[in-house]
């Protein structure tokens, strides 16, 4: 298969063939005509497998399909333990995006958070971030998450491990119910399976 069968807008195919992908990996050939068509996604995948692609791009193109220049409000959520993934799942954003107009942010904590909220305060489309600094932008109400359409989950079982699984189901109860989730995980522990099936609708499940 080739990325110019996903059904794929010009700007992102041409976006991966300029970092130079040829095929897409097994996950993003499952991951994104399920997640183009609305569907939520369960990924036990893990990082090495191109699964940061698999929600990126489908992503970006469902947030193009209904873009309106003037709605700099944050539409799809990307919660991740550690800021090292955080800032790797940004710079892909901005990669397979480089040519479309949607704006995203990386926000983590360990710094002063006033670079990132002069950022947050110029719109953003898609919102990278860990567990902690985004509850407290939240609860500093310079975040709002009630447009939010799309919602991912990465690495969940390194959120239980790093302690975050209380921060991650505050988070889950603020976003709308209505949305679509995508959820990802190298390990399907007890507790995170039972996570991934309260907050998942119907799921496409993948293991690779
Ligand atoms: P990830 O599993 O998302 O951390 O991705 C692992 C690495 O694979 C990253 O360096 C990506 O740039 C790269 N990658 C993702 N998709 C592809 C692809 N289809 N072809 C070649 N490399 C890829």
């Amino acid at each position: 298969m080739n990325f110019t069968d996903l059904n794929l807008i010009e700007p992102i195919i041409k976006a991966v063939q300029k970092i130079g992908y040829e095929t897409p990996t097994p996950i993003q050939e499952k991951a994104i005509p399920t997640i183009l068509k609305g569907q939520d996604f369960l990924g036990c995948a893990q990082t090495g497998t191109g699964k940061t692609a698999a929600f990126a791009i489908p992503i970006l193109q469902n947030l193009m399909s209904r873009y309106s220049p003037n709605n700099k409000k944050i539409k799809a959520l990307i919660l991740t333990p550690t800021r090292e993934l955080a800032i790797q799942i940004e710079e892909n954003f901005k990669d397979y995006g480089s040519d479309l107009p949607l704006k995203s942010l990386v926000i983590f904590g360990g710094v002063k958070q006033g670079a990132q909220e002069a950022s947050l305060r110029k719109g953003v489309d898609v919102l990278i971030a860990t567990p902690g600094r985004l509850l407290d932008f939240i609860n500093q109400r310079i975040i709002s998450l009630k447009d939010l359409e799309i919602f991912v989950l990465d690495e969940a079982d390194r959120m239980l491990d790093m302690g975050f699984v209380h921060d991650v189901k505050k988070v889950i109860k603020l976003i709308p119910q209505k949305r679509q989730t995508l959820f990802f995980s190298a390990t399907m522990p007890k507790e995170i399976s039972a996570l991934a099936n309260s907050i998942l609708h119907n799921p496409v499940k993948v293991e690779v």
